[in-house]
């Protein structure tokens, strides 16, 4: 029996990263029937909202999703479909993983940690409002509920991949109250995995110790917030947006995505890196427990990023998008 899988390419350099993606994917041979549904700017004319139900009820459907980036469409009143996704399908873990790749030339070895981000609430509830003209204030929620499930989150994939360690970051020191019951929250859910050792650490230390020597670091877990500076500061530090895959995941569905944008300027000339696309389809294959297909195609990308002749521009190549993809699937054991 096929996976039926919702693919959303996206657009910009979408639906190009999305073939190439799903060539490599298609070549290992899992049995995936995708249901391809378009979404973002180019559906507003037609249908009057960038996220039109029809795509919520495949994903909602199907359980899983692999997405494209999408424009945002500016200045016309419509909320971000990537934030409309994860609020409507209550997608509440945001998963960053940050891997050094071979052939990729960045200041450090050896990192391979996952960040884990709270997905729904604290500063990004949106909750804001003028206090008269000069003034403006946002409202943080941190709640037990959301705090309980995304740490749980954290131990859960910390034990199912055998990592030695949870990380909790936050700014207890400062805001007792919110940061202080995520705390309390992560000590909690601890308690319950005495395999797995923890630690907690302040966000601003937590940035240093990251830069200084992020090989000491392996499963961290924080709220929203802290989870998207220090997502991409992770992403940073094994090579950038183009080689930075994410899963948002929730207890209905999970959708799996590039953490990189649209990339306007580049869309429709075929030469961006598929990467960080195809990467987040590992981990959907993962998460559909196709762990052995995962596996082949980690170690074909190895493969032809250690050759370091079949790359993107932007990892210093001259290869197009589809060669890329094309050598990954020649790697493919
Ligand atoms: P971006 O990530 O699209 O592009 C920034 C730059 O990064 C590009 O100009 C390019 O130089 C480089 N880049 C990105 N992806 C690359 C790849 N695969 N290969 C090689 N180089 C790559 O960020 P932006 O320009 O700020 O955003 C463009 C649009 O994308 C906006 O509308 C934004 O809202 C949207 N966006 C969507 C998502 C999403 O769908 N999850 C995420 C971020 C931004």
């Amino acid at each position: 029996m096929a996976y039926q899988v919702t693919l959303i390419p996206g657009d910009g350099i979408g639906p190009e990263i999305a073939e190439a993606s799903r060539r490599v994917v298609e070549a290992t041979g899992v049995p995936i029937a995708w249901e391809v549904v378009e979404a973002g700017e180019a559906v507003i004319p037609r249908y009057g909202t960038p996220l039109p139900d029809y795509v919520l009820e495949s994903v909602r459907r199907n359980k899983v999703a692999w997405k494209g980036p999408l424009t945002t469409p500016v200045g016309k009143g419509f909320r971000s479909v990537n934030v409309t996704l994860r609020q409507e399908l209550d997608l509440y873990a945001n998963v960053r993983p940050a891997r050094t790749l071979p052939g990729i030339k960045t200041r450090y070895e050896n990192v391979d940690l996952i960040v884990v981000r709270e997905n729904t609430e604290d500063l990004y509830a949106g909750i804001e409002h003028r206090v008269g003209r000069d003034a403006a204030e946002s409202i943080k929620i941190i709640t037990r509920e959301a705090s309980l499930r995304i740490v749980r989150h954290a131990f859960e994939l910390a034990r199912r991949q055998g990592r030695r360690k949870v990380t909790a970051v936050h700014k207890a020191n400062i805001m007792k109250l919110t940061d202080g019951l995520f705390l309390e929250c992560a000590r909690q859910v601890a308690g319950e995995y005495p395999d797995i050792q923890f630690e907690d650490m302040i966000v601003d230390a937590m940035c240093m110790k990251l830069v200084q020597a992020p090989e000491n670091y392996d499963v961290l877990v924080m709220p929203n917030l802290y989870g998207d500076i220090v997502s991409d500061l992770c992403a940073g530090l094994v090579g950038g947006l183009g080689v930075a895959p994410g899963a948002n995941i929730g207890l209905e569905a999970a959708v799996f995505e590039p953490v990189h944008g649209s990339a306007p300027k580049h869309a429709g000339q075929n030469r961006v890196n598929p990467l960080a696309m195809l990467l987040s389809g590992v981990l959907m294959l993962q998460h559909l427990g196709e762990t052995a297909a995962a596996q082949r195609i980690t170690r074909a990308v190895e493969a032809v990023l250690r050759e370091q002749k079949h790359l993107t521009y932007d990892l210093g190549g001259s290869a197009s998008t589809l060669e890329m993809a094309r050598a990954i699937i020649d790697r493919l054991d």
